[in-house]
Parts: structure tokens; C-alpha cells; sequence
């Protein structure tokens, strides 16, 4: 698995569907297909500009390194094991695992100021005007905080591995890189959850399923439908699924976290109407929210249309 796919079950904490396809290594390409899900990639013009980014950025490195970790060094250098002292390092397809998983990582820059290894992540979004896209910085972080766990399991002192990382992003529409320290200290406290769920492996799929049978498999497992879902690969099916089920969530997570355990949007309706009595305690105070929210909806409506 890549950082990308275990940081992205941080996007959706609690979906054990989300968890089942990701420790069970189902091909991305074979998912898509029997989820129905677009093609994805980059176009060609994307692709060659990420990589003429990443050849200025790591020229510039040196530079970087100095002026935002203080750490002197005079190239990058290749290395094949976690490296020691002061320096700049690329450590190629590094063998690294976090549990019983394997983590593939293309690449891993680190820069060591002599006690301490500092990850170095190039991106290729803009940072315009000093500011870059919290949402893809968020998601940067998340992945960076993987590879942080797993150099540091890699590591004899797990301490060596700093979460103090250096991000480097094209300066506004242009080429020129730019860098900024992130400390992913707080993601790397939530991948914990995640690698705990991971390495128990419950809810595993089978990694050679596809098409119809993938589909039966996935429909097996609980769901948590949310926030974060639109960035997931299975979004295609659970979405049709929430659709098709009439499920609250549908509506985004507001409206599931209101809903509670009400999980079907026609009982939610019914309850705030009061045209279903409550089952329990629980679901008499969601009927007395959901009065109230379509109350004031009302209200919001009428208001409107008066002033129209
Ligand atoms: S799209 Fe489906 S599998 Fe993915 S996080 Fe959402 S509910 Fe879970």
C-alpha cells in the first residue's frame, strides 16, 4: 500500500468497507472498473510539468534544506539504507512496512542535521502568495505521517525520525520552488487508530475478487457514508448504494450525525413530522432535533419568499 491510500482512510475514520478493500490490496484499476468509477490520472502536459517541477525543486534542495531545517549539505545524495549524520539523502523504493503491511514509497528525501532525519516532500500544487490549498496540505501531511511511521519502525531509534518535514511547492503559476516546514506530529497521532484496525485486518476482502463478485464482496461490509468519502475509490458504488437505500448520509455528514442511528432519510422525515412514533430515548431526542431543524427551515423559507 502506498501513504496515499493508508493516509486516505484518515479522510473516513470508521468506514470498515474503506478499511476491508484498503489492507486487502484489491488493484486500483480492478476496483475501478467493477465500481464503475471514471478513468483517473493526470493528462500528459500535467504530468511532464510535475516532473520538470520536481528536477528544479530537487536542484534546489541544498538551498532549501539550509534555509528552513539549518541543515548544510552540498547535493542530494542516493542512498539504499536510512542514513546517518549530516546530509541530504534520496533513498529509492525503500523497503519500508508499518505492521504486517508493506508501505511503497517511490522515493524518500531526508535531510539529517546530525541527530535527527527531517522528511522532504516536493508537490507540485502552487503555494500563491505564500499560501498553498489547505485541503491538499492536509492531505500531504496525512501521507507524510505514514512515511514518517514507517521510517521510523525502519529506524533503530524510532526518535531519530523527526515528524518536523520540509514541503517544497511551486511559487505561484511559476516553477520556482518554495519551501515550508509542517510538523505532522497530530496526524501522526491519528494514523495510530487507523494502523491498529489495519493490522487486525478485520472485514478482509480477497485480493484476487473483480467485477460482479468484488461488488457482492464490498456490499458484505459495512459502510460509514461521509465528509470524506468523495476522495475514496469506492465512491461510485456506495454512493449509488446510499441512493438506492434512501440513506440519510446521502446528505453529507451534518445530516448522518444528526440522524444518529436513524440511518434511512424516509424514517428521518416521518420522525420529524411526527408521523412515526419514536422507538426508544434515542431516537425520541433525534425526532425532537429534527423538529426543530425543520421548523426553522420553514421559517428560513418563508422569510425568504417574503422578501423575494
Ligand atoms: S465511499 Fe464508501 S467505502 Fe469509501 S469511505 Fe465512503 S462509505 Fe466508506
Amino acid at each position: 500500500m502506498d501513504p496515499r491510500r493508508i493516509a486516505g482512510l484518515l479522510d473516513a475514520p470508521g468506514c470498515r468497507r474503506r478499511l476491508a478493500v484498503d489492507v486487502s490490496g484489491v488493484e486500483p484499476a480492478v476496483l475501478a472498473e467493477a465500481v464503475g468509477a471514471p478513468e483517473g490520472g493526470q493528462s500528459p502536459y500535467a504530468r511532464e510539468r510535475d516532473g520538470t517541477f520536481a528536477q528544479l525543486a530537487l536542484a534546489r534542495l541544498p538551498e532549501l534544506v539550509l534555509r528552513h531545517l539549518g541543515v548544510p549539505a552540498e547535493a542530494v545524495v542516493e542512498t539504499d539504507e536510512l542514513p546517518g549524520g549530516v546530509g541530504l539523502w534520496s533513498w529509492r523504493a525503500p523497503k519500508l512496512r508499518l505492521g504486517d503491511v508493506d508501505v511503497t514509497v517511490d522515493r524518500v528525501l531526508l535531510a539529517g542535521d546530525g541527530t535527527r532525519l527531517h522528511p522532504v516532500e516536493i508537490r507540485s500544487y502552487a503555494c500563491l502568495d505564500g499560501h498553498a490549498d489547505p485541503t491538499k496540505v492536509a492531505g500531504t501531511a496525512r501521507e507524510l505521517a505514514v512515511t514518517v511511521a514507517a521510517l521510523r519502525q525502519a529506524a533503530d531509534d524510532p526518535a531519530q525520525v523527526s515528524t518536523t518535514s520540509l514541503l517544497v511547492l511551486p511559487r505561484n503559476f511559476g516553477l520556482n520552488p518554495v519551501g515550508t516546514t509542517l510538523d505532522v506530529a497530530p496526524q501522526l497521532r491519528r494514523l495510530r487508530w487507523v494502523l491498529d484496525r489495519l493490522v487486525s485486518g478485520a472485514d478482509r476482502l480477497a485480493p484476487d475478487l473483480a467485477g460482479a463478485q468484488l461488488v457482492d464482496a464490498l456490499g458484505q461490509v459495512p459502510a460509514r457514508f461521509g465528509d470524506g468519502c468523495p476522495s475514496c475509490a469506492v465512491y461510485p458504488y456506495c454512493r449509488g448504494d446510499a441512493e438506492q437505500s434512501g440513506a440519510a448520509a446521502r446528505a453529507g455528514a451534518t445530516v448522518a450525525n444528526l440522524c444518529g442511528p436513524v440511518g434511512v432519510a424516509a424514517d428521518a422525515l416521518a420522525l420529524a413530522h411526527g408521523e412515526r412514533p419514536p422507538g426508544d430515548e434515542t431516537e425520541q431526542a433525534i425526532a425532537a432535533e429534527l423538529s426543530r431543524a425543520a421548523h426553522a427551515y420553514g421559517q428560513a423559507v418563508t422569510r425568504a419568499r417574503e422578501s423575494a
